[in-house]
């Protein structure tokens, strides 16, 4: 469960948002204005605000740059009334992290706003150690090491490899991937993604025994665990 804001003039829309994600447990106050945004903000904090740029009084941009300011590590979400490139581009020069075009398709909102927490709480715990066998990635630090050797990846690869990492033993969507570590709005190659792994793979392999990161062919990316508890040996 997530603390949430969204901010939005029309009834009817900031109705049926603030009831679906009550109903999937999120705590969520909803305000009409970017004013009265602005100081519940000030007053509390926010994991996620969904905020509407079309707004009357304070123009949506210029709360989203205030938002940005007060709330450092919320994760902001704008939506637009119509597919202005305009208001995107802007928008997220103003800190937005993401936007939604309207009419808002529910299911898409839910899937977003559940990756944008997930990528959220790892970001935000610190001490954050995700452990694989020999494999260590500090979340916070954003460091990789093999036993006691330090793996130096790229952004990208990085976040991969701590997506997949979090869920030893677990299939991940390539969907999920491409919504966890690069931008949902993001029209690229899914390519992408394999040239990253194989990256992943060809690093980790240059420092040691890793962990492996099987290809789940039509479907995702697994990290094996260990395969019995001799192996798990820490720094080995
Ligand atoms: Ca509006």
């Amino acid at each position: 469960m997530a603390s949430l804001l969204i901010v939005e003039d029309d009834d009817t829309i900031g109705a049926v948002l603030r009831s679906s994600l009550r109903a999937h447990g999120h705590e969520v106050s909803w305000s009409l204005t970017g004013e009265d945004a602005l100081r519940i903000a000030g007053e509390r904090d926010f994991e996620l605000v969904l905020l509407d740029l079309g707004l009357p009084g304070l123009d949506g941009v210029e709360v989203c740059r205030r938002l940005r300011a007060r709330l450092p590590w919320c994760v902001l979400v704008i939506l637009t009334a119509r597919h202005d490139e305009m208001d995107v581009v802007v928008g997220l020069e103003a800190g937005a992290d993401d936007y939604l075009t309207k009419p808002v398709r529910l299911g898409e909102l839910l899937a977003r706003v559940r990756a944008h927490l997930r990528r959220g709480v790892s970001r935000t715990e610190s001490q954050q150690m995700l452990v694989v066998g020999r494999l260590r990635v500090d979340t916070a630090a954003r460091r990789v090491w093999l036993g006691d050797r330090e793996v130096e990846l790229r952004v990208k690869e990085f976040d991969l490899l701590a997506r997949l990492a979090a869920e030893p033993g677990v299939a991940v969507s390539r969907g999920t991937l491409l919504a966890d570590v690069w931008d949902e709005h993001w029209f690229g190659s899914t390519k992408t993604l394999d040239v990253h792994i194989a990256a992943v793979r060809r690093k980790l392999a240059e420092a040691g025994a890793a962990p492996q990161i099987s290809t789940l062919r039509g479907h995702g990316y697994r990290i094996e665990p260990p395969s019995d508890a001799a192996e798990g040996d820490p720094g080995a």
